[in-house]
């Protein structure tokens, strides 16, 4: 996945012969730990094939080819576009075959315009182990290049039953976003499914949805451990998955300006014991509950708490925008809810969720909370406006006072060695990061639709992309709300064209949406060219574009191309797949198109071992590519903290993903005046 912003003249192939070779190697077991003697693993990209021996362990030596990653360059660069001006226009990576590739782009030739560079990124798209044992396939493992090993695969031999009164479905699906189809065999009024089952890591729990006819019945949450299942079809259960029970609460506090003054709240432990099926609360596992209702159980405020901003979304005291927090006393089931100082807004209602949970009983706790009191009506400012400058603020030396030394280490050593002016990267000489275009753009971000797939995307699906997108960039921003100056809590991202190469593909589109059929970059449909701020920035200005086809200006580009692996981003926008785009319109943080928006924002990725700090954090002895990969800077992965930005490493915005989107904003922000 990478930023791929690149000129034409490249030398691509003496890239190319400095990638590493991968040694992937595993382990197959059972889930009690037993190896799994015997099992076959091909390799997608190369098909070479292994077998386990006795321990169950699996090795393919010296397995990922120079040729394959040649063959993929060459099937790049015939098909590259650049624009008038000697630009390359948007990614291209069209016929990328399976495999493994980090494919890497050298930049930073003198360029014509003033205050442009491309950056260096990393294209890469994972591989794939197809594990079979006893001749059956049992499932599919995904891996990237930098992992040189993979996760334990485990089998188990599940079983699935129960009673049915005709063909069931058994549909699973894992929190790790794979799902597999059962094969159940139906003998008179039940059936069993006892396909083999893979698993490939720890933790992971999974979704199992059984349908026959017009019955269906969910079992959530089950974990990878459990041996086998009964799924009783018949509608009368007595094996629920999970008891739901929904509790409200109400309650006020007076505005506070400089006090986390707080209310407690009695969750009445009589009906906890109740819904919980238990009065011993000491096994009671907690979470806070998110606006769309995903759980998060590692607590932000103190104890079994949780902070949450102003759409009842978590948050954390120093990262977010904290409004309101819930801080839970289980033995006594009452909770004190409490108030940010000064941040409130008298006559407002704030939502807190929490959730409890004791074997399949499940407790969703909601607390409305109320703010009482009164203020001069000068000081009554709304505190949703997109533009409001937050009053709390803090600052990089927070990093360092609150922050473990691995993670603010790893934050210095990215920005001095790779990001800054003159070093790898170089961040600071572009003048088209997303910081650039949301303060130019007043806190507003336009977005094309590039639709280059033969699927179409009916009405329905078509109105959950705007708030996909909006959720996607603001998970960057509200990482930046209160912090050294930086101007907006949050972002407005409007979709203002649709592109296509045939109108069908959006059926029913209303006079609210423009569809724009006639316009090819790379043989792909985008949107009008002169719109284009990627391709125009540096000759006009944001409110400059009144007069161009569609009447406004177009930022950034969501692209969705059918069978496209991994991501690419850039100041341009995003670029996935087809199926990657359609399975995350309802997710929190669609983090393939979320990683490529953190190169957006001018953060690095992490692929070679000269990208990531020795063990002493030594600078750099290098300030290119080329210098740097025969430099035998040796970088250590085990030092590295988990982030979205290194790809395949965190589904989700780490704390370290956090302070290098700080970092880079401390580190450019003279260019706006603060
Ligand atoms: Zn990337």
């Amino acid at each position: 996945m990478g930023l791929v912003m690149i000129k034409k003249m490249l030398p691509l192939v003496a890239v190319s012969a400095t990638l590493s070779v991968a040694a992937v190697s595993g382990y197959v077991k059972l889930p009690d730990g037993t190896p799994v003697v015997g099992a076959s693993i091909l390799q997608v990209s190369t098909q070479k094939s292994s077998v386990t021996d006795a321990t169950g362990f699996f090795d393919f030596a010296e397995t990922t080819a120079h040729a394959l990653v040649k063959a993929a360059l060459k099937a790049l660069v015939p098909t590259a576009a650049f624009d008038m001006k000697g630009r390359r226009v948007g990614a291209n990576t069209r016929n990328l075959a399976m495999g493994v590739y980090a494919v890497r782009f050298g930049v930073g030739e003198p360029e014509p315009f003033s205050g442009r560079r491309p950056l260096a990124k990393a294209l890469s798209v994972p591989d794939t182990l197809k594990v079979s044992y006893e001749k059956q396939a049992v499932g599919n493992v995904a891996f990237w290049d930098d992992e040189n090993k993979v996760d334990d695969i485990v089998i188990s031999r599940k079983v699935v039953s129960g009673s049915t009164g005709g063909a069931t479905t058994v549909l699973l699906s894992s929190s790790e976003g794979d799902t597999e189809e059962l094969t159940a065999t139906v003998s008179g009024a039940s059936y069993s499914a006892a396909s083999k089952w893979t698993m490939y890591k720890a933790f992971r729990t999974w979704e199992i949805t059984a349908k026959s006819g017009t019955q269906s019945m969910t079992k959530k949450g089950v974990k990878d451990a459990v041996q086998s299942l009964t799924i009783d079809l018949s509608g009368s259960s007595s094996d629920e998955p999970l008891h739901e029970k929904n509790f409200e609460y109400v309650a006020s506090l007076d505005f506070d300006a400089s006090n986390y003054s707080t209310v407690q709240v009695d969750l009445v432990a009589s009906e906890m014991a109740k819904a919980l099926g238990s009065n011993d609360f000491s096994n009671v596992r907690y979470y806070a509950v998110n606006a769309d209702g995903t759980l998060d159980s590692v607590p932000t405020a103190e104890g079994n708490g949780h902070w949450f901003d102003a759409s009842g979304n978590v948050t954390s005291y120093n990262g977010g925008n904290p409004m309101v927090f819930s801080e839970m006393d289980l033995s006594a089931m009452t909770t004190n809810v409490g108030q940010f100082p000064g941040k409130l807004t008298v006559g407002e209602t704030y939502t807190l969720r929490q959730a409890l949970r004791s074997g399949n009983n499940m407790v969703y706790i909601t607390i409305r909370l109320q703010i009482t009191g009164n203020v001069a009506s000068s000081s009554s400012v709304a505190p949703t406006s997109s533009s409001t400058v937050p009053t709390s603020s803090y600052t990089l030396q927070t990093m360092y006072d609150t922050q473990p030394e691995n993670i603010w280490k790893f934050v210095d050593w990215v920005w001095q060695n790779r990001q800054s002016s003159g070093k790898l990267d170089d961040i600071v000489r572009s003048r088209n990061l997303i910081f650039h275009q949301i303060i130019d753009g007043k806190g507003e971000l336009n977005y094309c639709v590039r639709w280059e797939s033969a699927n179409s995307l009916n009405k329905k699906d078509r109105q959950k992309v705007e708030p996909m997108l909006n959720r996607m960039i603001n998970a960057w921003v509200k990482e930046l709300v209160g912090y050294e100056g930086w101007p907006y809590d949050t972002v407005k991202v409007h979709i203002v064209g649709w592109a296509a190469d045939n109108a069908s593909k959006f059926p029913d589109a209303g006079s609210d949406e423009k569809v724009y059929t006639g316009y090819t970059i790379e043989n792909a449909p985008t949107c009008p060219t002169d719109c284009s701020r990627p391709l125009h920035y540096y000759e006009k200005k944001n409110d400059q574009y009144g007069s161009c086809t569609m009447g406004t200006r177009f930022d950034m580009s969501i692209w969705v191309t059918d069978g496209f692996n991994g991501g690419a981003g850039g100041d341009w926008g995003q670029r996935e797949g087809y199926s990657s785009f359609y399975s995350t319109l309802d997710t929190k943080f669609p983090h393939i198109a979320g990683h490529e928006v953190g190169h957006g924002f001018g953060l690095d990725d992490f692929y070679e071992t000269y990208q990531i700090p020795n063990s002493n954090y030594d600078p750099l002895p290098c300030s290119n590519y080329d210098a740097c990969s025969k430099s035998g800077y040796d970088g250590q992965w085990g030092i590295v903290p988990p982030m979205v930005m290194r790809a395949g490493a965190s589904t989700v915005i780490t704390a370290t993903d956090a302070w290098m989107l700080r970092r880079t904003w401390t580190g450019i922000k003279n260019q706006f005046g603060y």
